[in-house]
This record gives structure tokens, sequence and C-alpha cells, in this order.
């Protein structure tokens, strides 16, 4: 049960939030109704220097990967040591860090096509380097560090000093409302005393120097006390750090994470990141960033379970025909080789805009972390179908009956967590909504908010009559023809405009329609999330085609047309259910179902609770429950 009330939780998620928009961004247009393709089109090349710069370590990590025993180290759980040395020796702890403090000094577009070939093979790997590079130490440190901090750590990380970020807590997952591990200042606050315990933190059994999320002490804001969470970079050898447990999962078997408990533990205040109190922005900013590693990550696996289908789907021949001519295959194969091409045009999207700079690519790297952890998790599913028996068949146990060991379950495993960690897909969902909505929320919010003071109407009502008229007018009325330059992709923009426009008026008549409720009707503005994910991989899928196709590739406008013809269905289907007229229905048995009334559905089962597991008082919450909580 959560410790904090809703507006607590709502409090500090939106202390934290980046309110202000400086710069551009086409998801954040379109959810306004507004289909800027100028803004990824031309498509976001990386930069060949940069690229050519990166060649040599990737080829040095592609050979690395190419001696690593994967299903070794899953078997172990234990990632050897002369591995890690190995990466650290050839810079793979410092890719991103800066030459001048001992890094390698690469993109990141360089970093994320290696965690990309690294994700391929490895999952347990990727989450050591990227644990460590995409939110530990380095990258905070890089966005918000002082001169002095960036001397004194960067070198040690540069090196292989492995770094950990700990955030969770038992009762702070993704709620960070919840968070009680508490930083005391002491000695007239030049250092503070660091109290607690962070769950499930990676890397945390073995790393050097950690990111700590704690809270420190509150300030009045307004006459009311607002709570503080601040950052701090901690040495793993001060005196009261501990790994309390070694924790192990269902897959990324030999990740190094743990329960590490801080006690009394002195931290300078020169090792605050940014400044005291604003630990969460800098957590979420740093997580903007570091969410554009696990997208491409997901390409990496996607491509695998691409080629392992390939090969299988070609040579397995079951009532006389390759599996692969049999339609029902084929329509996976379709789907995956399609979806594996929008992955990587939406990964490289999010990326190319944030190396490009001048350009805010928050709401791109949420629905790329979102999109491709979900279509990445459908095309493994569809390669272990493909692969049978063998698809559900440890490595280890083919190799001893002598085929070929080839590790889908593995991949799967490891895949899974990909939906949950670094922002969950409805913690995604909610942050994508929760911009989706802002525009509106500032202008209008305040005439359909009952609880509204009559100068707040008035106010708002100036507002709206100076934005709505011509905007909403603008919605209805598209461009004729335009995109010819697409050739056959031309008819999926011209789709994606006038599905934008009708995006943008469907998410102004939910607000008319529920008013200050909307934001409890989180189904509906999830669907719409969905449908702007769609429309983003759509426009970044052709603008990808047409990139390659002028490069001569011009076999990537079959691939993007066979993602269009598919994501537009789907977009249809969404827009026909979108304000979600079973969802009540739905949203009262899941209450039933919680409060005993259907326990009947469980008999006949001895199941996976202990039997000795007494069940915990209800939350007084889930009495109160007639209709769905917000947040
Ligand atoms: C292998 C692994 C590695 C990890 N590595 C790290 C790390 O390095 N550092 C770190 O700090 N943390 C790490 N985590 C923690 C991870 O980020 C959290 O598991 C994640 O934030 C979700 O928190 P939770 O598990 O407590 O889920 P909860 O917050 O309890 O959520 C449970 C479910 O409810 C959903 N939910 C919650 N709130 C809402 C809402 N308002 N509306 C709708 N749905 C909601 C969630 O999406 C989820 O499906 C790791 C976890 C794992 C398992």
């Amino acid at each position: 049960m959560s410790a904090v009330s809703e507006q607590e939780a709502r409090d500090v998620a939106e202390a934290a939030r980046e309110t202000e928009w400086t710069h551009p961004s086409f998801v954040k247009e379109l959810f306004l109704g507004r289909f800027r393709l100028d803004l990824i089109h031309p498509y976001p090349e990386p930069d060949p220097a940069e690229m050519a710069k990166a060649q040599p370590f990737l080829d040095t990590l592609r050979a690395f990967l190419e001696r690593v025993d994967s299903d070794e180290i899953d078997r172990t759980g234990e990632i050897p040591e002369a591995i890690v040395q190995e990466l650290r020796d050839m810079g793979a702890f410092g890719i991103k860090i800066p030459t001048e403090y001992g890094g390698l000094g690469l993109s990141q577009m360089a970093y994320t096509r290696a965690m990309q070939m690294v994700t391929s093979k490895d999952g347990s790997l990727t989450a050591l380097l990227s644990a460590s590079q995409s939110i530990g130490v380095p990258q905070p440190l890089k966005l918000f560090g002082t001169e002095a901090q960036k001397r004194q750590f960067f070198p040690r990380l540069a090196k292989g000093a492995i770094s950990a970020f700990a955030l969770t807590e038992v009762n702070a997952g993704s709620d960070p409302a919840n968070m009680v591990t508490a930083a005391t200042p002491v000695d007239d606050g030049s250092a503070f005393l660091l109290n607690g315990e962070k769950l499930w933190c990676t890397n945390g059994t073995r790393a050097e120097l950690f990111v700590v999320m704690a809270r420190t002490p509150d300030v009045v804001v307004n006459g009311k006390p607002r709570k503080q969470i601040t950052a701090f970079i901690v040495d793993a050898a001060t005196p009261g750090v501990t790994v309390k447990h070694r924790l192990r999962f269902m897959g990324l078997k030999a990740i190094e994470n743990g329960v590490i408990g801080f006690t009394n533990v002195r931290v300078p205040r020169e090792n605050i990141l940014w400044g005291e109190g604003k630990g969460l922005k800098l957590a979420l900013i740093t997580l903007n960033t570091g969410r554009l590693t696990l997208p491409a990550s997901c390409v990496g696996t996607a491509k695998a379970m691409l080629e392992v289908t390939r090969r299988w789907a070609g040579e397995r021949v079951q009532w006389g025909q390759p599996i692969g001519k049999h339609d029902a295959i084929a329509h996976k194969i379709g789907l995956m080789a399609a979806n594996t091409f929008a992955m990587e045009a939406v990964a490289e999207v999010a990326t190319g805009l944030y190396e490009r700079g001048g350009y805010d690519i928050r709401l791109e790297a949420a629905i790329a972390k979102m999109y491709n952890s979900e279509a990445g998790w459908r095309i493994i599913d569809d390669a272990l179908q493909i692969r049978g028996g063998r698809g559900y068949e440890m490595a280890e146990s083919m190799a001893r009956r002598g085929e070929t060991p080839i590790a889908v379950e593995r991949a799967m495993r490891d895949f899974r967590i990909n939906l949950i960690f670094e922002g969950s897909s409805e913690i995604m969902r909610l942050f994508i909504a929760r911009e989706a909505v802002d525009h509106h929320m500032k202008t209008a919010f305040a005439l359909v908010n009952p609880q509204s003071s009559m100068g707040e109407k008035l106010g708002a009502v100036g507002r709206v009559a100076k934005f709505y008229p011509a905007w909403y007018a603008r919605r209805w009325v598209g461009q004729v023809g335009g995109y010819a330059e697409f050739g056959v992709l031309a008819k999926h923009l011209r789709f994606a405009e006038r599905a934008t426009r009708r995006l943008g008026r469907a998410i102004f008549h939910a607000m008319v329609r529920f008013g200050p409720k909307l934001e409890r009707r989180q189904m509906v503005l999830f669907r719409a999330v969905d449908i702007g994910a769609e429309l983003f991989a759509m426009s970044a899928t052709c603008a990808r085609a047409l990139m390659l196709a002028r490069q001569g590739q011009s076999e990537a406008l079959t691939v993007a047309d066979a993602f269009c013809r598919a994501a537009r269905e789907r977009i249809q289907e969404t827009f026909k259910t979108l304000f979600g007229v079973n969802d009540p229905a739905l949203y009262r048995l899941a209450q039933q179902v919680l409060s005993g009334e259907h326990r009947w559905l469980e008999r006949g089962i001895v199941g996976l609770v202990p039997s000795n597991v007494v069940s915990p008082a209800r939350p007084a919450e889930l009495e109160r429950s007639a209709e769905p909580a917000g947040v």
C-alpha cells in the first residue's frame, strides 16, 4: 500500500517534471494535431565522421563478442572477471566519456550501436555496460557535473570503474514520493549522513561508484512543506555501504543486481550532483537520454530473432513445405521484418535528433522505449513460436543432443524486463499522456474544472477564445496531395497527416467529454498515446526508407510499405475504441475481483501464493474506488 497520498505522489512528480518546451518536438506537435514531418525529415543521419571514429572500437567489440560464451554466462549466472577486464581494456565503460578525461569520446549514436550489438548476443553484458553508462554516474556527471566533479570521477570511470544508479526502494518503485532513504546534513551542512536501503540496483554488487537519490530536508513553498530529493555520487568504499543481497531474476542471469544498504554513510556536499532538491528532476532528465539505449538494444534482439527465423523457417520442412511457406508463419515473418525496420527507425530518429541538438527528445525517447520494448517482445514471442519446441528448449540441451544451440528462450527471458525497468510501459504512457494534454490543460482546463474560481474561469475564457477557434478549424482541413518525393509511401504519409489531425481533435473532444476526470480514464489516454506512437513510428519509418532508397537501398521502401499498412490497421482499430465503451464494466469487475467477490474463480488450484501467507488488511483506498484512481 502507498505510504503517501495520491496528491502527494502527484505533487512530487509535477515538481520534478520539466514544464518548459524551449525546443520543438515532432511528437509534442502530433498530439496537438499538427503533422510536422519537417522536424524528422530529412532523416537525422548519423554523422559519418563520428561513425568512422567509432568503427575501430565497434570492430574490436564485435570480435570480442564472437568469442564470449553467453550460454555459459547464463548457466553460471556469473560474468568472469577476465571478460569484464577485457571490456575495461577496450574502453567499453567509457564510450561516451570525453577523451580529455580518458574516455573514448564517442557519440550517443556510436554508443547505442555498440549496445545494440552487445544485446544481440548477451543481455547480461548489456546490463553491465548500460547500467554503468546510460543511467550510472557518467551520464548525470556529463549532464550536471561541475568541472571539479568531472576531473575527479571521469578518469576513474573511463578506466572501468563500474557504476550504478540507485533510485528504487521497497515502497518506491514507479512512485518516488515514497522514498525513505535520507541524507541528513551534518557539520554545518558541509557533509551528509546517508541512511537507507536501495532495491534492485543493477551493478550494485560490483559498483565502485553510485548515483544515489535520497531525501534531504523539506523546504517550505507557499507555506507548505515540499519534499526534496537530491542526487549524490557515493563511493562504494565509504564505510557504511554494504551489499545486503545479490538478487536473481527470470532472465539476465548474470546481472550484478542487489539490495544496497547505506548506514551513516558520510558524503561530502561536493558530491551533490546539480543541486540540493534537484535529484528527481536529474533522474528524469538522465533517463530521457538513458532511455535511448534500451530501444536500440531491443533492435539488437529483434535483428537476432529475424536472423534465427529466416534460417529456420527456410530450412525446416513440415507438411511438404518449408514452414515459412505456410501462410500463418509467413505472416509472422513479414510483420517481424517490417517491425524490426520500424523499431530501428524509431530508435535512430530519437538518437539522431538528440545528436543534432536544438530538439526536445523527451517524448520521442519515451515512445521509443515503450514502442520498441513492446514490439520487440512480440517479435521474440513469434520467433519462439516459429522455432516450435526448439524455441522452448535451452541451448545447452540442444547442444547435448547434437543440434545447433540457438538460445531463443534465453533471449526471451532476458528481454522481458525491458517492459518494466527504466519506466514501465504504463508509466511511459502516463508520462506521454501528461504531455499530450498539457497544452489543453494550460489553456482550457480551468473552464471544465468545477473547482476553478470565477477568476480562473474568466482567465481561461480569454485563452480559449484566442486559441481554439482557429486551431480547431484547422484540424479539419488538410493539405491536398503532397509527399510525392516518398513515392509508394506518399499515401501513408497523407494518411498519417489526416490521422494526426483526427488525433488532435479526439484528445480535445476527450477533454470536453470527460473534463477533469480524463486523467482518471487511463485507458482513453493510453489509446491516444498508442495512436501517437504508431504515427511516430510510421513517420520515422517513411523518413528512414526514403533516406535509404536515395542511397541505393530501394528494398527499404517495400519493408516500410508493409509496416505502414499494418500500422494503419492498428491505428484505425484504436480510433474505433478510443473512448472505451467497455472500460467502465471492466473497471468495475476488476474492483470486484480485488474485493474478493470472485474468489470462486480461483477454486480447484493449489496456486503459487504459499498457504501460510495472510492477506494484508485491505487498503482504505480500495473501499472508496468506485471510479478509476488518478496519476
Ligand atoms: C532486473 C531489474 C533491474 C533494475 N535496475 C534498477 C536500477 O539499476 N536502479 C533502480 O533504481 N531501479 C532498478 N530497477 C527497478 C525498476 O526500475 C522498477 O522495478 C520499476 O521502476 C517498477 O517499479 P516496481 O517494480 O516497484 O513496480 P510498481 O511501481 O509497484 O508497479 C507495479 C505495476 O503497477 C503499474 N503501475 C504503477 N503505478 C501505476 C499508475 N499510476 N498507473 C498505472 N499503472 C501503474 C506498473 O507499471 C507495474 O506494472 C530494476 C528492476 C529490476 C527487476
